[in-house]
């Protein structure tokens, strides 16, 4: 397949605004942006279209995609305890689930996925070599960090009293010697496959692990991703367990770095944002997931104030049911006028645009790489179509795709240069035949919503203060 086309006539973003230009891409790099260049490779008529440079759904679940619309609204703690009583996924059933991830990325703008990737418990390695197979054939760059811990889930809550650190594990050793593994076996960035280390938190893993995942990441020059003060109740553990806030207990152990996304980031103070901005670690913003999960509103604006670098998720489809990233986009662009009312502050649309892009590009130490539209990087490149009816009337194109509800009008779009999306179809899988194995795959319509673990329900309301009250189900009105 050719990796070597001209683009001509588009319209691209630069800093002076909106300008015509032709584009051409040399076997999948940017070889030259400018008006009027000579023909290499294909021809293609960009005229009424809009190219923009890649997103990045900077933090997923794709197993989650067999939940997706199963559990009732409930705070994540809760939420997670319906969430493992699903059964675990067979390795074919994880490849169906990456593939459906990458497809709904990749028709709402984006190029590359971090896969924050849940393990089958006795398939680990099976289970990563499920999503890498994925990814790979449909083509997206993709991040695969698989998700460890090495503490049991009932110590994810807070007991009321300074509890100090948790014992390692036998198990910590083995965790680590499976990390390295996948790295040895699916590391291959020349394909745009990483492996990244992605302890769960520092709620569920010890010490040693994060320092493990630390030192693999020095060694083989990965990234590292973990979720980061996603509640309240993750706020108050960090403090009775290790006596510091989350951001300086990881700071304090070395995992923070710029080569470190974080997922959520909802509950730091002031302190912890400027200590985040001095180690150039990234934020990833997940909107719908924390209001799905009455979870909070990140201080995003906080945020790029103070410098540290923030880009979007969708987080898994069992805290968002989906994974449309320019709709996590908008909600992550507007969500936080409301908290600020010096709306000079607020995000315009260049900026969200170039959060989901360079930021997401920026949290995976790609920045060189991709990320923007840029002489010398990958064609990650998006091409929307401006004359659907979902961009009509013609106005400002960023207004109408980010504020929007534009809905398929994606032309085309290229990873690396190879084409993964043509005519508004995905050229890579079809999608008539994916969907056919997902309704076969373990898919059924639910007759009574998933039950409530009751102890952990009440653990819950004690932590959270919320006394004992009438008991609640998971499936009541
Ligand atoms: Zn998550």
């Amino acid at each position: 397949m050719s990796q070597t086309f001209t683009l001509q006539s588009v319209l691209v973003l630069s800093e002076a605004g909106y300008q015509t230009q032709d584009v051409q891409v040399r076997e999948g790099i940017i070889a030259a942006i400018g008006p009027n260049l000579s023909v290499i490779g294909e021809p293609i008529d960009g005229r009424g279209k809009l190219l923009l440079p890649g997103f990045v759904n900077a933090h997923t679940h794709s197993p989650e995609m067999w939940c997706r619309g199963l559990i009732p609204p409930l705070p994540l703690e809760l939420w997670l305890g319906v969430l493992y009583q699903c059964p675990p996924l067979t390795p074919e059933q994880t490849y169906l689930a990456a593939l459906w991830t990458a497809a709904e990325t990749l028709l709402s703008g984006g190029t590359t996925l971090v896969d924050h990737l849940i393990l089958t418990p006795g398939q680990e390695l099976e289970t990563i070599a499920a999503a890498a197979q994925a990814y790979q054939e449909i083509g997206i760059r993709a991040c695969i960090a698989p998700l460890i811990q090495d503490h049991p889930m009932a110590v994810g809550l807070p007991t009321g009293q300074a509890s100090g650190q948790l014992a390692t594990t036998r198990q910590t050793q083995a965790v680590l010697e499976l990390m390295e593994t996948a790295v040895q076996r699916h590391h291959q960035p020349a394909d745009g496959l990483y492996i990244a280390p992605g302890p769960t938190g520092f709620q569920l893993c010890s010490e040693a692990l994060f320092e493990g995942c630390v030192e693999l990441s020095q060694r083989y020059d990965l990234c590292l991703h973990t979720h980061l003060l996603e509640t309240r109740a993750q706020q108050m553990l960090a403090y009775e367990r290790y006596g510091v806030s989350g951001v300086e207990y990881l700071n304090r152990i070395g995992f923070l770095g710029s080569k470190t996304s974080l997922a959520h980031g909802v509950w730091l103070d002031d302190s912890d944002i400027d200590l985040l901005a001095m180690t150039g670690a990234t934020i990833v913003h997940n909107p719908l997931s924390n209001l799905r999960l009455g979870s909070g509103i990140a201080p995003l604006l906080k945020y790029r104030q103070a410098g540290v670098n923030v880009t979007f998720g969708c987080d898994g489809s069992a805290s968002n049911d989906g994974q449309d990233l320019l709709e996590a986009i908008k909600l992550g662009t507007m969500l936080h006028n409301p908290t600020d009312f010096e709306y000079r502050n607020w995000l315009s649309l260049p900026t969200a645009a170039s959060m989901a892009s360079l930021g997401g590009a920026k949290g995976l130490g790609l920045q060189e790489e991709i990320g923007s539209l840029t002489v010398g990087k990958q064609a990650d490149l998006v091409l929307y179509d401006l004359s659907d009816w979902s961009m009509l009337p013609a106005s400002d194109p960023l207004g109408l795709l980010l504020l929007g509800r534009p809905v398929n009008l994606i032309d085309r779009l290229w990873v690396g240069g190879r084409p993964i999306l043509q005519d508004r179809q995905l050229k890579t899988v079809e999608l008539a035949n994916l969907r056919q194995r997902l309704l076969q795959g373990r898919s059924e319509w639910v007759t009574a919503p998933p039950a409530l673990n009751q102890a952990l329900e009440e653990q819950y309301r004690a932590v959270m203060g919320l006394g004992a009250g009438a008991k609640a189900s998971a499936g009541k009105n």
